[in-house]
């Protein structure tokens, strides 16, 4: 990084907490012909940006839907960024008289609440979807719009998890430094800063080993925080301050970080599962009726984690990795023929129709009602 992007890349990280609204319609990116590509994405700025960049030196209109200033996953995941938006998106930005064809690439993390087919039906453009990444754009648009099956699988390498780091670090100090300084005094404020700048980036950058899911993740979170309180407390003895109080507000401070760094992750990315919160206890599992798979592929060219492949002879969609299913839900929303849903333990379905109509909240949960028969 330039010396000079560093005030920008601060002002953008501490941005991306909340919602950064910028103009929906039409961004040119070079100096686009009627021929160039079409690309959405949401009015979330800092993606507008992340797709400017990716894309330097390429020539390409990219249309811009209202996500409410959200990023394309949470947004559509959240149920800010949908079909309707990206019609209303064409429809509004006077894009048919910019361009000679047709054809629009959708972000492949926008699938878990952009419906591909309404969209063609009442626009008349044709759509596919791109690659999981931004960075992969200018490859697969140097092939065509063909995307390769690696570049449909979610990375999160260790500069992006540390970046994610850094999100939450500056308001996790600007909150819990002020208060345990007035409740400690300065060596307790020093302290706390000192645990959260440790404990924190440790998470982020531990988490592909570390993520679980069940009961151990509860321990993966206590051990953090009793990591993240015995920095504290160490400091503090350092300056010949820990008391009992001290100690027992560290190890508050330390749990909270780690519950909301939890929230963060659970659902809310497209690395780490989702719930579905029913009125029945267990694990929902992705379930595949073979007998109506007409081999559309919608599933595989949205899973973001190669749950599902394509056989030959018949040509229908299998389920090769349902372990890796991290209930995002795309594959329900996107197949034309209703042959996806979740099944619980006891036999209770979520029906692709109850999946369409109930969104991420917050905290990466679904509550759906299975008394809505499939
Ligand atoms: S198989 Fe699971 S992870 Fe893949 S798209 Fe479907 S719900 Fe999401």
């Amino acid at each position: 990084m330039k010396i000079v992007d560093i005030p920008s890349y601060l002002r953008d990280t501490v941005l991306r907490l909340f919602p950064h609204r910028a103009p929906t319609g039409i961004v040119r990116i070079g100096s686009p012909e009627r021929d160039a590509p079409v690309l959405l994405t949401g009015n979330y700025t800092l993606t507008i940006r992340r797709v400017r960049r990716a894309l330097e030196g390429i020539d390409a209109w990219l249309l811009v839907a209202d996500s409410s200033g959200i990023n394309v996953w949470c947004g559509a995941a959240g149920g800010h960024l949908t079909h309707h938006d990206v019609i209303a998106a064409i429809r509004t930005s006077g894009l048919d008289n910019l361009v000679s064809h047709r054809h629009l690439i959708l972000p492949q993390l926008a699938a878990t609440g952009v419906e591909r087919r309404p969209i063609e039906e009442a626009t008349g453009w044709q759509t596919r979807w791109g690659p999981a990444r931004i960075e992969d754009l200018p490859k697969v648009l140097a092939r065509g719009g063909s995307v390769l099956g690696s570049e449909r699988r979610m990375r999160f390498p260790l500069w992006e998890r540390l970046d994610m780091a850094a999100m939450w670090l500056l308001p996790m100090i600007l909150i819990a430094v002020p208060i345990l300084s007035v409740i400690g005094g300065w060596q307790a404020g020093l302290a706390t800063a000192i645990m959260i700048g440790l404990t924190v980036p440790a998470v982020f950058a531990a988490l592909p080993k570390l993520w679980v899911t069940g009961g151990r993740r509860w321990l993966t979170y206590a051990a953090f925080t009793a990591a993240g309180a015995a920095v504290g407390a160490g400091v503090l003895s350092l300056l010949d301050a820990l008391s009992f109080t001290s100690l027992i507000v560290m190890v508050i401070v330390a749990a909270v970080a780690m519950v909301v760094l939890s929230v963060d992750l659970a659902g809310s990315t497209p690395m780490y599962p989702s719930t579905v919160n029913a009125t029945v206890a267990g694990v929902p599992g992705i379930v595949l009726e073979a007998d109506r798979c007409t081999g559309a592929a919608d599933c595989i060219q949205v899973c973001p984690w190669a749950v599902l492949k394509m056989n030959s002879n018949p040509r229908r969609a299998g389920i090769v990795d349902p372990g890796a299913c991290i209930a995002c839900g795309a594959c329900i929303v996107q197949c034309p023929e209703d042959a996806l849903y979740f099944s619980f333990p006891d036999g209770r379905v979520v029906s692709p129709a109850t999946v369409r109509s109930t969104r991420l909240n917050l905290l990466g949960a679904r509550t759906v009602d299975l008394s809505d028969p499939k």
